[in-house]
This record gives structure tokens, sequence and C-alpha cells, in this order.
């Protein structure tokens, strides 16, 4: 039988990706269709940590003349408002998960402890670590950079919505757009390609972590990221 490539990943999972059709927070199918695929990692003994962001609620950039720490303190707490409804909908699944807040909140969740974290994984739990890096002036990008770097993954799954890789423009804008099957990080970071921000690229090229970029829309495609099927773009 085939085998998984990666025996522990760091699953980055957009704010976005959890909002379904709906134009701003959660959506429950959507949530539970990617639970179903975690679900799925942990059946082919694939360690899990999950990454996740706070887009579907608030970015902190996105406010307008509000002090810029406090905008983002309030997008890490919208990253805890996710991180507890993956949580949710993977024990209503069976799936045994552990959530670590980078702020602490420990009526709700554990404090972020890389070696807790690391025994969680190695017993076959999923870990969801919530409230990015506890910093402002961060991303949910650079902090699964970060917690990959930590925890000693193999790989960063960056799970998109609305796109199924990186490309050499916007796919949006631009309907001869070409994608890219490979990319190292120096080109992301000299092409400027908006596929991360330039601290979670720099932090992936000097730690040598792989990323592969991929749309999550299509069904199982978590899976098939892990059993070696070649979509998206891969990133090193
Ligand atoms: N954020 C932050 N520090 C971090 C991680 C996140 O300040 O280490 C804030 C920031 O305001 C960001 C928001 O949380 O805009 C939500 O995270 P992100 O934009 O990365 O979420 P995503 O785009 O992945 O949904």
């Amino acid at each position: 039988m085939k085998k998984p490539l990666y025996n522990r990943v760091v699953l980055k999972i957009s704010g976005e990706a959890l909002k379904g059709e709906k134009g701003f927070g959660l959506d429950e199918v959507t949530i539970l269709d990617i639970a179903q695929q975690i679900k799925g990692l942990q059946e082919l003994n694939v360690e899990v940590a999950i990454v996740v962001g706070g887009g579907n609620f608030w970015r902190g950039r996105s406010s307008k003349d509000m002090d810029r720490t406090t905008a983002d303190y309030m997008g890490m707490l919208a990253t805890v408002i996710n991180a507890l409804a993956l949580q949710d909908a993977l024990e209503r699944m069976d799936v045994l998960t552990r959530v670590q807040t980078a702020i602490e909140m420990r009526q709700i969740a554990e404090p972020y402890i890389r070696r807790r974290a690391v025994r969680h994984l190695e017993k076959g739990r999923v870990v969801i670590f919530a409230a990015g890096t506890g910093n402002p002036y961060f991303s949910t990008d650079t902090t699964a950079a970060l917690r990959a770097a930590e925890i000693e993954a193999d790989v960063i799954l960056l799970a998109k919505k609305g796109i199924d890789g990186v490309y050499d423009s916007d796919p949006m804008e631009n309907p001869n757009a070409q994608k890219f099957d490979k990319l190292n990080y120096k080109d992301v970071l000299n092409l400027e390609l908006g596929v991360m921000d330039s601290t979670a690229a720099s932090l992936c090229k000097d730690n040598k972590i792989p990323i592969i970029v991929f749309g999550i829309e299509e069904s199982n495609n978590i899976v098939k990221v892990v059993m070696g099927e070649k979509i998206g773009t891969q990133l090193n």
C-alpha cells in the first residue's frame, strides 16, 4: 500500500477557508468537510498540527484608524474562535485534539508549550495552534513557519481558498496567468508573488521548511497532497 510522504505536518488553514460561501464567519458544513480530511490524515498515522487564521472575522491590517496593535490582538482572538470550531468538529468525529494558545486563556485551552505539543502529536492527538505567535505585526503564515520549525515538521501544507497554487500574476485579473509547479523561496521573495508575507517566506527559507500551496475546495485535497499527488505548488 502507498505510504504518506510525511510523518509530521503543519496544516495552515486560513480563516477564509472556514467561511464557505458565506461572506463572513463560519460555515459549519465546510468545517466538517475539513475536519473529515484531517481525520483522514490521522487514520494514515500522520501527526497533524494545525495553525488556523482569522481572516473570516478580522485582520489587523484591515482596520482604518484603530491602533494597529489593538487591531492585531483582535485578529489573534479571531483565530481562537476558529480553533474552537475546528476542535468541536474534530471531536464530534472522535478525533482527539488539543488547542494551544499563544496568549494564555486557560479556561478554554492550554497555553502553548512546545514539548507538550510534541507529546500530544506523538500520542496521535491533533494539536491546534491558536492566537498566532502571540505578537502583533505577525501573521498566521509566519506562525505556521515558526511552529513548523519548533516542532520539526516535515512540511507546511498551506491550504488556500479560491486559488489552487502560486501563479505569476493574479488569475482573477489575468486569464493568462501561469501556475508554478515548483518555486524556490528566493523567487517567492524577489518576485513578490503575494503567496505569503516575506517574514513567513524568510523563516521557511532559512530553516529549509518546504511548503505545498494548494486549493482546499476540491474534495480530499489535504489527503491527496500528503499521499504525494502533484497538486498545487511546491516551495522550497
Ligand atoms: N495576528 C497577529 N499576530 C500573529 C498572527 C495573527 O497579530 O502572530 C493577527 C493579525 O491582525 C492578522 C489576524 O491576526 O491579520 C488574522 O490572521 P491572518 O490574517 O494571518 O489570518 P488568515 O489570513 O490566515 O485568515
